[in-house]
């Protein structure tokens, strides 16, 4: 039996691997959890992408308030604000 490097864990000889991230020998175990920290931190990082492409492909357009003129943007997919945020008169036509 030998020490793992990283964790100190005693396995077999032939169970120990050499990790090229680390650069020294380590258990299976070692490699196990890294594969998977790898696996959630893309997993992470693909959840934040969807979400920024999600945001980039929403449609505003800009609405002018037919009752008080006042400016704002409206979600061609949600169709939200459906009334003026400042009279509350209600949108008509996009
Ligand atoms: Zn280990
Ligand atoms: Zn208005």
């Amino acid at each position: 039996m030998v020490s793992c490097k990283k964790c100190g864990n005693k396995v077999p000889a032939s169970a120990l691997k050499l990790d090229l991230d680390l650069k020294m020998v380590v258990c299976q175990d070692c490699i196990k959890n890294k594969g998977i920290h790898k696996e959630i931190e893309t997993e992470i990082f693909h959840k934040v992408d969807d979400l920024a492409k999600a945001e980039e492909t929403k449609q505003k357009t800009a609405h002018k308030c037919t009752s008080c003129g006042y400016n704002f943007k409206i979600d061609l997919e949600t169709k939200k604000p459906k009334n003026c945020p400042y009279c509350n008169a209600r949108v008509m036509a996009f």
